[in-house]
C-alpha cells in the first residue's frame, strides 16, 4: 500500500493502548529487513531516516526505498524524517515524500523552539503531513562519557555498569527532562502532533538497562492528550521485571519501557539496538567467510538479524496483529513485489 501517515499509525495506537516502533534505517538491507519483520507480524511500522543517513544514502534514495517497500507490503509504513533540525532539511523532506517530519529545536530557547516548529506544523499540515517535535533534552552518551570511558564501562558486569552510569550520568539526565506545564504550553502553541518529551532516557544507551520517569511521562501526557515519542529508547529498561538482574534500584516514579506504553509513549524509537545487531552479524559473517568476495554473504546475514531483532521489539510495543490486514503467511519472499528473492544468488 502507499506510505501511510504518522497520524493515522499513531491515533490508532493510541486509542488501541500500543505503541509502534520507529526504526532507523542506514541502508538498503536495514530498510528491507525493518518492512519484512512488520510484514511477518502483521504491524505498522515507521522507518526513519536521519539527516546522518540522508546525507549517506541521499535523500532520493532513502525516499525511493521506503516507497518500494511500503507499496510492497500489506501493512502501513511510515517514513519519518529523525532530528530535522533545521527548516529547510523538513522542506526538503516534505518535497520529497516522506508522510512524517520532526523538527527537533530542543536546543534552542523555548520561545524559538516554539515559533520554529508553529512554523513548520502550518507547511506540514496544509498538505496533510503530522510533525513531531522535542522538548527538554534527550541526552546523546557521547556527550557525557569519552569512549574511553564507556569502552572501560561496557567491560563490567551488568549490574556494575548500571551504578556507574547512574553515579555518572543520572543527575545530569534528570536535569533534562522535560516540564509537564512547558509541554502543555508547546503543544498549544504549536499544534504539534506528536512530542518528543525526554523523561529520562538516553540517545546511544546500550543494554535495556536505564529506568524511565514514569511519573513524568504520565503527567505529560494528560497535560497534552497527543502521543508522546520516546528517543533513546535502545537502552531503556525494558521490564521492571529485567531490573534485578540488571543491577538497577527503581527509585520512586521510575518505571521500565512497558509501563512507559501503558502511559503515553506510542511512538517508539529504536537506532542503536539495530545498527549494533546489524554489525555484530555482518562481523560475524565476516569472521567466519575470511577473504569473502561477494558482499551478499555478509549482508545477508546482517539483514536477517535485524528482521529477528525488530520482530522482538515489535512484540514488546504489541503492535504485531495491528496491520490491518491478515497475517503474512511465512516468511520467505514476504518483502512485496519481490523486492528481494531471498535465498538467490
Ligand atoms: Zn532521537
Amino acid at each position: 500500500m502507499p506510505l501511510a501517515t504518522s497520524r493515522e499509525v499513531l491515533l490508532k495506537a493510541r486509542a488501541e493502548g500500543y505503541a509502534v516502533g520507529a526504526f532507523n534505517l542506514n541502508n538498503m538491507e536495514m530498510a528491507q529487513a525493518i518492512v519484512q519483520a512488520a510484514t511477518e507480524l502483521n504491524s505498522p511500522v515507521i522507518v526513519q531516516a536521519s539527516q546522518g543517513a540522508i546525507k549517506y544514502a541521499g535523500l532520493e534514495m532513502i525516499t525511493a526505498m521506503a516507497r518500494v517497500l511500503a507499496d510492497g507490503a500489506p501493512v502501513p509504513v511510515v517514513l519519518h524524517l529523525d532530528h530535522g533540525t533545521d527548516y529547510k532539511q523538513n522542506v526538503k523532506c516534505l518535497r520529497a515524500g516522506f508522510t512524517s517530519l520532526m523538527f527537533d529545536g530542543h536546543d534552542l530557547p523555548l520561545e524559538q523552539n516554539i515559533a520554529m516548529t508553529a512554523n513548520i506544523v502550518d507547511i506540514a499540515h496544509s498538505v496533510g503531513l503530522p510533525v513531531e517535535a522535542e522538548i527538554g533534552s534527550v541526552l546523546t552518551i557521547e556527550n557525557l562519557l569519552t569512549d574511553a570511558e564507556m569502552a572501560e564501562i561496557r567491560a563490567l558486569e551488568i549490574p556494575k555498569q548500571f551504578e556507574i552510569l547512574r553515579k555518572k550520568i543520572g543527575r545530569t539526565v534528570e536535569e533534562h527532562i522535560a516540564k509537564p506545564e512547558e509541554a502543555k504550553r508547546f503543544v498549544d502553541e504549536t499544534g504539534v502532533d506528536f512530542l518528543a518529551a525526554a523523561v529520562g532516557s538516553v540517545h546511544g544507551l546500550w543494554l535495556d538497562i536505564w529506568p524511565l520517569r514514569i511519573d513524568r511521562l504520565k503527567e505529560i501526557f494528560e497535560a497534552t492528550q497527543i502521543p508522546i515519542v520516546s528517543h533513546g529508547s535502545s537502552g531503556v529498561l525494558i521490564d521492571q521485571s529485567h531490573a534485578i538482574e540488571k543491577g538497577v534500584e527503581l527509585l520512586p516514579g521510575e518505571g521500565s519501557l512497558k509501563d512507559a506504553i501503558k502511559v503515553g509513549y506510542t511512538k517508539i524509537n529504536v537506532a542503536t539496538a539495530l545498527s549494533m545487531e546489524f554489525n555484530r552479524a555482518m562481523l560475524e559473517a565476516a569472521g567466519k567467510r575470511p577473504g569473502e568476495k561477494d558482499p551478499r554473504k555478509l549482508l545477508g546475514p546482517a539483514r536477517d538479524a535485524v528482521v529477528a531483532k525488530t520482530k522482538e521489539y515489535i512484540r514488546l510495543f504489541e503492535s504485531d496483529g495491528k496491520g490491518g490486514s491478515p497475517a503474512a503467511s511465512g516468511s520467505t519472499g514476504s518483502l512485496g513485489g519481490g523486492t528481494v528473492a531471498r535465498g538467490e544468488e
